[in-house]
């Protein structure tokens, strides 16, 4: 079995240094738990709002202690691979161009993995996550993965704080509308802990 692992936002805090920028640039006091869609912040404010992970201008994954693990993060890593092997335990991320090689040098700096355990998905998630389970907060690609490779996924909310991954806020994304039942498929679950996604694992004896 293998474990394919989402890196920003699931293993990395991207999303508080965002928020950060974001209310500084707009004079504004957001959450990440009011980031209720995925595109809020380039609707709610500008298509520049989304420059902070877009634009040439920044590679915040070449500053190490920018971009950090969450609390917990690395250990549940290395749980994963004590119990699938190393080898099956593979972080895929979207990658700009432009950040791939500074990504995969900060994944190694923090997570020691290897080369082989790095994808730097150019085409969907679900095309590279075919003989294993995924683990993301992005739920789309989560329903992505279940829908088309009949596998299963898991949406990860760390501390169930992000306002995307929540249920209830599920039907303002219109990309999600086609999944809608997906979320009742047995292979669909969420999860707020990195200790409830080893506990899931365990129990349903993946
Ligand atoms: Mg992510």
């Amino acid at each position: 079995m293998k474990i394919f692992v989402d890196y920003d936002t699931t293993l990395i805090n991207l999303i508080d240094p965002w928020v950060d920028w974001i209310n500084k640039r707009y004079s504004v006091n957001i959450t990440s738990n009011d980031i209720n869609r995925w595109y809020f912040l380039g609707e709610v404010f500008d298509k520049t709002a989304n420059d902070f992970w877009r634009s040439e201008e920044y590679n915040h994954y070449a500053d190490k202690e920018f971009l950090l693990p969450f609390e917990g993060a690395v250990d549940f890593f290395h749980a994963l691979e004590e119990k699938y092997g190393k080898s099956n335990v593979i972080i895929i991320s979207a990658t700009r161009k432009h950040h791939k090689e500074e990504k995969i040098k900060h994944a190694k700096y923090y997570f020691g993995i290897t080369d082989e355990q790095f994808i730097a998905s150019e085409k969907e998630k679900y095309e590279y996550t075919k003989d294993g389970i995924l683990i993301d907060d992005y739920p789309l690609h989560v329903m992505e993965h279940i829908h088309h490779n009949n596998q299963k996924g898991i949406v990860f909310n760390y501390e169930d704080r992000f306002g995307w991954c929540k249920l209830h806020n599920y039907g303002l994304d219109e990309k999600f509308t086609k999944f809608s039942q997906i979320t009742k498929n047995d292979n669909f679950s969420m999860a707020t802990s990195y200790e409830q996604v080893l506990k899931e694992l365990d129990d349903e004896n993946y």
